[in-house]
């Protein structure tokens, strides 16, 4: 079984999904990671954004592994594991520059379907898992949360390991993210007609997990008992 979960930048979605794949006990893959990895590498060789030529070359060198062990993933970039290094500001601020090219995107879409054929039941999270990398997802869902929320979440996050971070450029930083990511020509964030939407403004990590698993019990996805054996109170 494949659960898409796409979403904004900040709305969440990575903890849902985590947290929905160790309850359902399926294996949690995010995209985002993915596209960090190569960005990392990007900036480590100092690669511009503009030097597709050079961009080029590093993906037909780069060697990715991305593997779930049942509790962590492990990203291993040409045999190191560089899973610590992902979330950084800089990474964060730089990511969507690159995640636009559409040999790039190619070169991840490939790493996530066969991230498939390793794993039968899996939780993939992202922008455009359900709409390009697995349309035939057996459940998608949208995650969206208001950006004034989002920043305050992130600006809580990021100013406890520096000071000097202030809040409009956390807000500025998500909405900058948000506008590249919705509108770049290939696979931009949108929620398809099919999906769930979950708004998690209000709502908790455990409340949008119960939404969610409540609404794979209407599709037929999972049974009422099965859900109470994971330990779900519906
Ligand atoms: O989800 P996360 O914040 O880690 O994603 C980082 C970036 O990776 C996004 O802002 C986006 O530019 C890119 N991304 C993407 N398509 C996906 C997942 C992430 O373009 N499916």
């Amino acid at each position: 079984m494949i659960i898409a979960i796409d979403g904004t930048s900040g709305s969440g979605k990575s903890t849902l999904a985590k947290k929905l794949a160790k309850t359902l006990g399926f294996g949690f893959f995010s995209a985002g990671d993915l596209y960090r990895t190569i960005t990392l590498k990007a900036l480590n060789l100092s690669i511009k954004d503009n030097e597709d030529d050079k961009l080029q070359y590093l993906i037909e060198h780069t060697e990715i592994l991305y593997t779930y062990d049942g509790k962590s993933n492990v990203m291993l970039l040409d045999g190191i594991d560089v899973m610590s290094k992902l979330r950084t500001e800089e990474i964060s601020q730089n990511v969507a520059k690159y995640s636009c090219k559409p040999y790039i995107r190619e070169f991840v879409r490939k790493l996530q379907r066969e991230t498939k054929q390793h794993n039968e039941n899996i939780v993939m999270e992202g922008r455009d898992i359900g709409s390009v990398i697995f349309p035939d997802a057996d459940l998608k869902v949208y995650v969206d949360c208001q950006v004034d929320e989002r920043a305050k979440r992130r600006f809580k996050d990021c100013s406890a390991d520096d000071p000097t971070v202030k809040y409009e450029d956390v807000l500025q930083a998500l909405k900058d993210r948000d506008y590249k990511d919705m509108h770049r020509e290939i696979s931009p964030l949108i929620m398809c007609e099919n999906a769930f939407l979950i708004d998690s403004t209000l709502n908790d990590v455990f409340e949008c997990e119960q939404l969610i698993i409540k609404e794979m019990i209407r599709r037929n996805l999972i049974t009422r008992e099965h859900a109470k054996e994971l330990g779900v109170h519906i």
